[in-house]
């Protein structure tokens, strides 16, 4: 590697205090064809974000989603937009598909979000995500899972790592607060640069 490759970084137009987009040196996986009791997620495929919300999802739900999709999410160089039916086979699938139903998560699990056809070890055609019922899922969470769903890690599979419960992660802090529901300046940044 050239020293002019070593700093580039240097010349990134991101203000971000960490890049906390999948991949970084401290995610350990690559995109794959994953599951519930396998929840990884990637990057999406482009910055038009198509999403559908299963009729399992409650009315308070929604409108979290709805909420941190166009109050967070469209402020960002994503664009999002809710699909009436959704595209589950083929080369362009909805991107994110939301659901609830408490099956199969961890009981101290609000949501998970994984891929469900990758489309190259860094992009996935389409994730889920599943939230736990009954909980008034809130808009936090609404932008936490849709920020994994965009490739937004945890502080620590950030680069440089941060602690979990780092302010500057805002909605992606790896526990439940209320209060972190918004996407904040580091989120916003490393979707900026990669969209
Ligand atoms: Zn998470």
């Amino acid at each position: 590697m050239s020293i002019f490759a070593l700093c580039l970084p240097l010349g990134s137009a991101t203000a971000a205090v960490t890049d906390n987009m999948f991949r970084t040196s401290n995610t350990s996986w690559y995109c794959h064809g994953a599951s519930l009791s396998d929840p990884y997620y990637c990057q999406t495929d482009n910055a038009e974000l198509s999403v559908y919300l299963q009729s399992s999802v409650d009315a308070g739900t929604k409108a979290s989603v709805r909420a941190a999709l166009t109050g967070s999410y469209d402020a960002t160089h994503l664009n999002t937009g809710e699909v009436s039916s959704p595209v589950t086979s083929g080369s362009g699938e909805t991107d994110v598909i939301y659901q609830q139903d408490s099956t199969g998560l961890p009981s101290s699990t609000l949501g998970r979000t994984w891929c469900n056809d990758a489309t190259d070890i860094e992009r996935c055609d389409q994730h889920y995500i599943r939230f736990r019922e009954g909980t008034g899922i809130d808009r936090m969470a609404a932008c936490h899972e849709t920020g994994h769903a965009v490739g937004l890690t945890h502080g620590a599979q950030a680069f440089l790592a941060l602690g979990q419960t780092d302010p500057r992660l805002a909605c992606m802090v790896a526990a439940h607060d209320h209060h972190n529901k918004y996407l904040g300046d580091n989120n916003s940044d490393n979707i900026n640069a990669t969209y």
